[in-house]
């Protein structure tokens, strides 16, 4: 695959994920962050193949990536990233913000978003600290998982994070993968063009 180079202006929202694959939640958060944040574009940035944790990715980078596209295509400040992908190695977000800086320049704003489960474990993540020097931390709500700054140690990455509460919904790719193994419908949690190419891969089964 071979790298797709972005120009973004402005303020950058980064939203990194497996997105394996991407739901109604994922475009949610992006857009309530676009909208209470003001920024002028959202990168939905995917994670490569390369997996050395427990649970690796169930579809490949490139259905993932494309499903990404389709969910985001309708949304003009919406934007698929494959920077993770064309990377070699595993995912680091800290790698991911460095490229994405070098590719947009120095005058973007980068607003790295996470899910409150994925903020509240940013202080085991590589090269942390640096973090908070790279891009601004949002933290979104995620029903069931609560999420207080001021819970946090000072020395925790996403102890200066801006938290938006965004849409609260309660949907996970596990919980649409789980629906597809038990042939139960996905229409309504993820998007049209997204349910009908992984019918036509046949993924997830
Ligand atoms: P899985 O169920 O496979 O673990 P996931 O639904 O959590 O996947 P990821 O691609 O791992 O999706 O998540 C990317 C980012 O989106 C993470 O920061 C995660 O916290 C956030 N996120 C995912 N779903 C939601 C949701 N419903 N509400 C808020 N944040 C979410």
């Amino acid at each position: 695959m071979s790298s797709s180079r972005i120009t973004a202006k402005g303020k950058v929202g980064v939203f990194g994920g497996t997105f394996d694959p991407i739901h109604n939640g994922h475009v949610a958060v992006a857009r309530a962050v676009l909208e209470s944040l003001d920024l002028d574009r959202v990168l939905f940035v995917v994670t490569s193949d390369q997996w050395l944790r427990d649970n690796p990715p169930v579809a490949s980078a490139a259905d993932r990536f494309h499903m990404v596209e389709l969910a985001v295509d309708n949304v003009l400040e919406f934007t698929a990233s494959d920077v993770d992908i064309v990377r070699e190695g595993s995912t680091y977000t800290v790698d991911t913000l460095r490229d994405l800086r070098e590719q947009l320049g120095d005058e973007v704003e980068l607003y790295l978003i996470v899910g409150a489960d994925s903020a509240a474990s940013m202080n085991r993540w590589k090269d942390a600290d640096q973090i908070g020097g790279l891009a601004k931390i949002v933290a979104v709500g995620r029903p069931g998982q609560s999420f207080a700054t001021d819970s946090l140690d000072e020395s925790h990455p996403a102890s200066g994070a801006e938290y938006v509460e965004g849409p609260m919904i309660d949907v996970s790719a596990t919980l649409v993968r789980g629906f597809l193994s038990d042939e139960l419908p996905i229409d309504e949690i993820v998007a049209s063009e997204v349910a009908k190419y992984i019918e036509q891969r046949n993924l997830y089964r």
